[in-house]
C-alpha cells in the first residue's frame, strides 16, 4: 500500500489573531503546529503501513518553514516528504490549493509508484473550509469518504476499503474502491510518539522540494492568480458582555418578584413577555366569548 498524507502547518489556534486593519492572520510570533486533524490522517496511514506494509508519503504546500512539520512526520514513521513551495503559490484559496496538491500527487505517482489511498484531515484550523480534500478527489477522479471515524478494513488485493463515517445522528458504513481519498476526524485513532531512531532520522531528513514549474502548472493556475475566491473582509466579532446577578433566595416570593422584574427590564425577555401576555389575553378573550355563547344557550 502506498498512502499519501496531505499535511498543513497552521498557526496555533490558541494564539491566533487577526490584524484589524488588513483583515489577515497575524503569523509573526505565533507558534506553528501540524493541523490537529492531519496528525490523525498521518497516524491512519502509518497504521495501514504497519498492518499491510508499503510506504507513506507526506505532501504539503507552503513556505520553506513547513519543513519543520515534515520532519515531525518522519519522526513518527513517514518514509518520504514532499514540500511544494513557490512564491507564486502564495495567497491560494481552496481551489488553487487542491489543484496544486492534486498535481503533486500525480507527480508522486510518476516518481514513486501508484498511490492506493490519500488521507487528509477533516479541515484545517486556520482556513477551516474542509474543501481541499474533496477538491483533490474531484481533480484526481477518485471516490471521497469524508468524516471518517474508523477504518474497518483495507483490502489491497480486492482494491476496496470499508470505513465508518460520522453522519448526523449516527454513523454510516461505506465500502469504496481503491484508490480513494479520506478526510478524517480526530476520534479515528490514538497518536503514537516519535521513537529515538525516528527522531534521529528526522534530524537528518530533507524534504523533496517541488515548485510550480516542476509540477508543470501555469502562473495563472496557482496562488492568488489561480484563486477565484476573494475574502472581502475578515474580522474578530466584538466580545459579548455577560453579567451575573445573584438574587437572595431566602424569601422565595420576594426572589420570584425580583427575578420577574429583572426579566421584564431585559429587552429580549420584555419582548417575549409582551408577546406571551398578548396571546394569553387573546386566548382568554376567545375562551370568554365561547363561554358566553354557551351560557346564553343554557339560559
Ligand atoms: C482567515 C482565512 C480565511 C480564509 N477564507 C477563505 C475562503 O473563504 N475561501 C477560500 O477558498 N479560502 C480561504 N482561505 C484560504 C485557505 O485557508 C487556503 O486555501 C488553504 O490553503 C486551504 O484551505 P483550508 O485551510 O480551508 O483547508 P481545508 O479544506 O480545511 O483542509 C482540509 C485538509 O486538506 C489538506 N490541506 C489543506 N491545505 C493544505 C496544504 N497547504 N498542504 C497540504 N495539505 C493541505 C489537509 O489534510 C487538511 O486537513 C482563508 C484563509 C484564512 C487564513
Amino acid at each position: 500500500m502506498h498512502v499519501v498524507v496531505c499535511l498543513k502547518q497552521v498557526p496555533d489556534s490558541s494564539e491566533m489573531r487577526i490584524n484589524p486593519k488588513t483583515g489577515t492572520l497575524v503569523r509573526q510570533g505565533v507558534t506553528s503546529i501540524i493541523n490537529p486533524y492531519d496528525v490523525h490522517a498521518l497516524e491512519a496511514a502509518l497504521q495501514i503501513k504497519d498492518q499491510l506494509g508499503g510506504e507513506v508519503t507526506v505532501v504539503s504546500m507552503g513556505p520553506p518553514f513547513f519543513e519543520q512539520s515534515l520532519k515531525e512526520a518522519v519522526a513518527v514513521g513517514a518514509d518520504r516528504t514532499v514540500l511544494v513551495s513557490d512564491r507564486a503559490m502564495a495567497g491560494a484559496d481552496t481551489f488553487a490549493t487542491s489543484r496544486v496538491l492534486a498535481e503533486a500527487i500525480r507527480r508522486i505517482e510518476q516518481e514513486f509508484g501508484p498511490v492506493d489511498l490519500i488521507c487528509c484531515g477533516r479541515q484545517t484550523i486556520d482556513g477551516d473550509t474542509g474543501q481541499v480534500g474533496p477538491g483533490i478527489a474531484a481533480r484526481l477522479d477518485v471516490p471521497v469518504l469524508t468524516y471518517v471515524i474508523r477504518i474497518r478494513e483495507v483490502d489491497p488485493k480486492g482494491r476496496t476499503i470499508v470505513v465508518e463515517r460520522k453522519v448526523e445522528g449516527g454513523r454510516q458504513v461505506v465500502r469504496s474502491t481503491l484508490p480513494a481519498l479520506l478526510t478524517v476526524e480526530k476520534e479515528l485513532n490514538e497518536l503514537r510518539y516519535a521513537s529515538l531512531p525516528g527522531m534521529l532520522r528526522a534530524a537528518r531528513h530533507k524534504p523533496i522540494v517541488w515548485n510550480r514549474e516542476t509540477l508543470g502548472l501555469e502562473r495563472t493556475e496557482v496562488g492568488l492568480l489561480g484563486s477565484p475566491t476573494i475574502v472581502a473582509k475578515s474580522f474578530t466579532p466584538p466580545e459579548k458582555k455577560r453579567e451575573t446577578v445573584m438574587i437572595d433566595g431566602s424569601d422565595p416570593q420576594r426572589a420570584a418578584l425580583e427575578l420577574a422584574d429583572r426579566l421584564l427590564a431585559h429587552p429580549t425577555f420584555r419582548k417575549a413577555v409582551v408577546a406571551a401576555r398578548r396571546s394569553a389575553a387573546m386566548a382568554a378573550a376567545m375562551a370568554g366569548g365561547s363561554g358566553e355563547a354557551g351560557s346564553s344557550r343554557g339560559r
